[in-house]
């Protein structure tokens, strides 16, 4: 920044601008060149999520240079938050990772549409008496924090649930009729409802 033409109060003003639009653009050059660096990269990961029953978009940047971010994953939280019961859980990691990993293979610009993330115990039993036991379990690993109900616009159902079932990592369960997949960190296993 210029020192010399600070020497009156219009002088100051002046340059103080200028030196806000410098970092302004300094800061928007840096980021790029992080996105361009990290792209190229495993340091950084984030989920791109839509809460379907918050109408509500997240941005999780939840690891960055070989550790997770407590910012990151708090927003996973929020976004799997049980609405009826107004309660949030901590999401498993390794779910977390599960979707990060479905997103490599269905492009990572790819969001995510959440139906249903965690349920609290009693929201869990409610859904059992609406829908009945067949379609909701009694131990649902939702109430875990370990599974999740989603869809991805653009990408067919079936695809997602053949990429779900080759990751091996948990169980897959494919409700066409409703739209979406579960997919879960329990024992590997597949259902198909509907
Ligand atoms: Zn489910």
């Amino acid at each position: 920044m210029d020192t010399d033409i600070i020497s009156n109060a219009k002088g100051i003003e002046v340059s103080r601008r200028n030196f806000l639009k410098k970092s302004a653009f300094l800061a928007t050059t840096a980021m790029v060149a992080q996105q361009q660096l990290f792209a190229n990269s495993e340091e950084e990961k984030i989920l791109k999520l839509r809460a379907v029953h918050q109408s509500k978009d997240y941005y999780a940047e939840f690891y960055e240079k070989d550790s997770y971010k407590i910012s990151g994953l708090f927003t996973i939280n929020k976004a799997f938050m049980d609405t009826r019961a107004r309660e949030m859980t901590r999401i498993d990691i390794e779910l977390i990772n599960l979707m990060y990993e479905l997103n490599l293979h269905i492009g990572i610009d790819k969001k995510f549409n959440i139906v249903s993330g965690y349920r609290s115990p009693q929201t869990n039993a409610w859904l059992r008496r609406q829908l009945g036991g067949k379609n909701v379990a009694k131990n649902s690993l939702h109430m875990d924090g370990k599974a999740v109900d989603i869809y991805v616009a653009g990408v067919p159902l079936r695809k997602l649930r053949d990429i779900a079932v080759s990751l091996k990592k948990g169980g897959v369960g494919y409700y066409p009729k409703k739209g979406f997949i579960h997919i879960d960190v329990g024992d590997v296993r597949t259902w198909r409802i509907g």
